[in-house]
């Protein structure tokens, strides 16, 4: 530590820091124009609270260190620092660390104007563990400031409780493209956060790094990736460093709960999640069901059909508890390579369908070798393989789940970069894309349209509530990859789906439903 640069002290006038309710983001600091970008930054997370701690630095402050205090009240799980300063035209530098009650936290000098501290995971300079209540500092250091100069500060810090762990901050949830379409990506994956094996830079056989998952997912095409591991979350920390460089993929934290009554992928977390099914923590599924509501994340059910036995433990979707079957919204109705398979999803998926509920089917690789490129017989299957495309409104964690769950949604089952399928139905409301629920009188005739590109001589089948022989597509003439059909209204409930065989009739594309309601 250095020392003869002036003395370490408190920042008096930052122990004025209040909590601020949200307009206060949008408060201006001081005329300072880098202060006044980070007051105008993004809205509080709904459950966290906001420090807002400012100051000026002055001349005499140059080569010193300063502390700027706060205090993390208990059960805080996360800490975000959001900072700036002004004077950068006259060549002000400040530098940034971190202190907890018992000493130090980080320190990224001028690299970094935002970080997070948890449990589970920090930004890159900075050392992830508890958090505990007390009073923090925020630790600035001067290089330089020139004579008869001083510069404001701010830094907004935001507190995670613990009981809500997913408020955080914009700048932890990124929007990598801020335009609708569709997007591409894979929900199931392992790396070596938990089973996930590869070879070695000499061939040994060792836990496969997450960078390897990744860079498969960049080759094949992909716009997202939701990194599932088994029962943990130590991949958050990993995220912190890999999303900025990987800035044209999304990587969504999910966890695969990984239970002896079935396997779900839970996407969205920030925080580990009980997976202990059947102990005093945790009854059943409808408590597991319970907390993902509460957090606001998205649960699919894995590889339902998979057996639950020696040869697969856990696997199979096998409730000792009856289960609220309507609470489920989406369900991987495709599983690696099973599509078509006697453990293939789409079975399960279309009985909940059947049942009147809206569900997505959803498609994942569960890779658990990212150096693997090609399919094989009982072999893991290559990341992207099947994909997910899912119609969203930016490619944001935010917009991906809400696409699913709004089920404009199909899956590429072999995993191809450029397959898309579209289908509509018309019932006098206009065309009403995959996902949509319509509400036609008995007897109203509807028109509907098959889109398919990037698939040649294929063949399209139409399934009403399941049946593939209800409704006959017809090729559109002089117009390759488009159909349309007609089907009249009959006031009762159904769901509508288009599967796409390619050329060799393998299952290539599995379309989500148009839903109808039963009307009076
Ligand atoms: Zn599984
Ligand atoms: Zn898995």
């Amino acid at each position: 530590m250095r020392s003869g640069h002036g003395p370490w002290r408190v920042w008096r006038h930052a122990l004025a820091a209040a909590i601020v309710a949200a307009s206060a983001w949008a408060t201006a600091a001081s005329a300072a124009v880098a202060v006044d970008a980070v007051a105008a930054a993004d809205a509080v997370p709904a459950g966290a609270t906001v420090l807002r701690l400012h100051g000026t630095i002055h001349d005499r402050d140059a080569h010193s260190y300063v502390q700027v205090p706060f205090d993390v009240p208990q059960g805080t799980a996360r800490l975000s620092v959001r900072f700036d300063h002004g004077g950068r035209e006259d060549k002000t530098v400040i530098d940034l660390g971190l202190l907890d009650p018992h000493g130090f936290r980080g320190w990224s000098g001028g690299s970094k104007r935002e970080f997070t501290v948890a449990a589970s995971d920090a930004t890159p300079s900075y050392l992830p563990g508890t958090l505990p209540a007390g009073r923090w500092q925020l630790l600035l250091g001067i290089p330089n400031i020139r004579p008869g100069r001083s510069a404001d500060y701010i830094a907004l810090v935001t507190l995670t409780p613990r009981a809500h762990p997913e408020a955080v901050p914009a700048a932890l949830a990124p929007v990598l493209r801020a335009q609708p379409g569709w997007y591409r990506g894979d929900l199931h994956m392992h790396s070596a956060h938990s089973d996930a094996s590869c070879a070695s830079r000499s061939g040994t056989r060792v836990p496969c790094p997450l960078f390897l998952t990744l860079q498969a997912a960049g080759a094949a095409g992909l716009d997202f990736v939701a990194l599932t591991d088994h029962n943990t979350v130590s991949h958050l920390q990993p995220i912190r460093e890999l999303q900025p460089y990987f800035d044209d993929l999304l990587l969504i934290p999910g966890m695969e709960l990984t239970t002896f009554q079935g396997h779900a992928n839970v996407f969205g977390l920030q925080d580990w999640i009980d997976f202990r099914l059947g102990s005093a923590s945790l009854q059943d599924w409808n408590a597991v069901l319970d907390e993902v509501q509460r957090r606001g994340l998205l649960l699919s059910i894995n590889h339902p059909r998979l057996p639950n036995d020696e040869r697969c433990m856990g696997c199979g979707w096998t409730p000792e508890r009856p289960v609220a079957m309507e609470r489920i919204a989406v369900v991987e109705a495709v599983n690696g390579q099973d599509a078509g398979t006697p453990v293939s999803g789409i079975p399960f998926w279309h009985a909940l369908l059947d049942r009147g509920q809206r569900v997505t089917g959803v498609g994942g690789s569960d890779n658990h070798d990212a150096t693997r490129r090609e399919v094989g017989e009982g072999a893991t299957t290559p990341v992207g393989h099947p994909a997910t495309v899912v119609h969203a409104a930016a490619l944001s964690q935010a917009a991906i789940l809400d696409g699913i769950r709004a089920g404009r949604v199909f899956i590429d089952v072999q995993g191809s970069r450029d397959r898309k399928l579209e289908l509509s139905l018309d019932c006098g409301q206009g065309p009403q894309p995959m996902g949509a629920e319509l509400a036609p009188r008995d007897g109203t005739a509807c028109q509907g349209t098959v889109e398919v590109d990037g698939l040649a001589d294929a063949r399209v089948e139409l399934l009403l509530d399941g049946d593939g022989q209800a409704i006959e597509p017809r090729p559109v003439a002089g117009q390759a990859g488009r159909w349309r059909f007609d089907w009249q209204a009959d006031g009762r409930r159904h769901w509508l789906r288009a599967n796409v065989h390619d050329a060799q009739d393998r299952l290539a594309l599995v379309g989500n439903p148009v839903y109808v309601k039963a009307t009076p």
